[in-house]
């Protein structure tokens, strides 16, 4: 990629710059390429939602599903979305997309209901993008009603990067957003910056502690303090806490020890497609193992 197309040209001097510029022009090539058929991924129905279980850590129990988005290309297979989801957000096609994978995930647990699933909601990921349009409240609506999904079954996923971007935007959306009733949670927490004046103003009501700090546990120090502080601070803000990227029983056995309520992560199961034949039942989901993310 760039990042290491630049990182040669610095080590290598002048011949490293004409390679650098090479690859550079591959890069954005192929960046727009992906841009231009990324415009018709939708109608071409290539998107695919994909579920990941959300785990309660005190009796082991899956209480959620979230929805994540994947590009079946003709051409190039399946393409995960930190590869699309930023060119989307550069062409426009994120408020397409974005409100596709919401429509399907609250059409998707009105199947699960259905089915008499104990699953109690399905959250969704928002970009940031969208924030500053402030049209997102009024789709969320839109798709509630148009779906019948009750708002308390919906929780939406917003990165705390996003929020910090535009902290005012961010406050008077996910207001408007929690006025409709829907669950909101905030993705990636530690990484963002927030200040803890502007969190505890937020109408939030959980945390998801980043997978980059799940992945040294329980033996790695910084990472067990950081755990621990983040927990106590969502608890003491009355937030509930889930740890993302958790891939051992020894992670889940430190977190449960620290009062962290949720778990998400290749050890409970990895995103899947829901599929017709296994009548998409929550645990059938999980186990479809042949089709499921397989990349580490
Ligand atoms: P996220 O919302 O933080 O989602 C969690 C990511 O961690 C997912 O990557 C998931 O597959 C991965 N993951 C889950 N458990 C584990 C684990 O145990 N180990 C490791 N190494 N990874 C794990 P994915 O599906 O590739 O999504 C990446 C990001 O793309 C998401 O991060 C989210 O920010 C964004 N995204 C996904 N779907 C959508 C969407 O529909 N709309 C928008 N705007 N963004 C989306
Ligand atoms: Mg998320
Ligand atoms: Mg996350
Ligand atoms: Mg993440």
């Amino acid at each position: 990629n760039a990042d290491s197309a630049l990182f040669k040209a610095k080590s290598s001097g002048r011949e490293g710059y004409a390679f650098y510029v090479q690859e550079l022009t591959d890069y954005a090539r192929q960046r727009v390429e992906l841009a231009s058929s990324l415009r018709h991924a939708l109608d071409n129905h290539e998107l695919r939602v994909f579920y990941q279980p959300l785990h309660d850590l005190e009796n082991g129990n899956p209480v959620g599903m979230e929805a994540l988005v994947r590009w079946q290309h003709p051409q190039r297979g399946l393409i995960p979305p930190a590869e699309f989801i930023p060119i989307a957000e550069d062409n426009g096609m994120i408020g397409p997309i974005d409100a596709w994978v919401l429509e399907q995930a609250c059409g998707q647990m009105m199947r699960w209901n259905a089915e008499g699933s104990a699953l109690r909601f399905v959250a969704v990921n928002v970009s940031s993008r969208l924030f500053s349009r402030g049209e997102l409240d009024l789709k969320v609506a839109q798709v509630l009603a148009e779906t019948g999904l009750s708002p308390q079954q919906l929780e939406l996923e917003v990165t705390e990067s996003a929020i910090m971007e535009d902290p005012d935007a961010a406050l008077s959306l996910l207001t408007r957003l929690r006025a409709l009733g829907v669950r909101l949670a905030i993705d990636d927490f530690g990484t963002g910056y927030s200040s803890l004046a502007r969190l505890k103003r937020l109408p939030v009501d959980k945390l998801k502690l980043d997978q980059s700090f799940v992945r040294g546990l329980p033996d790695d120090i910084e990472d067990a303090a950081i755990a621990r502080a983040v927990i106590a601070l969502g608890h003491s803000l009355g937030l509930y806490v889930l740890a993302e990227g958790i891939e051992s029983p020894a992670q889940v056995d430190f977190l449960r020890a620290l009062g962290c309520d949720y778990g998400q992560g290749y050890h409970f199961g990895r995103p899947a497609p829901v599929t017709a034949n296994h009548g998409g039942t929550p645990m059938a989901t999980v186990a479809q193992a042949s089709q499921t993310d397989t990349r580490s």
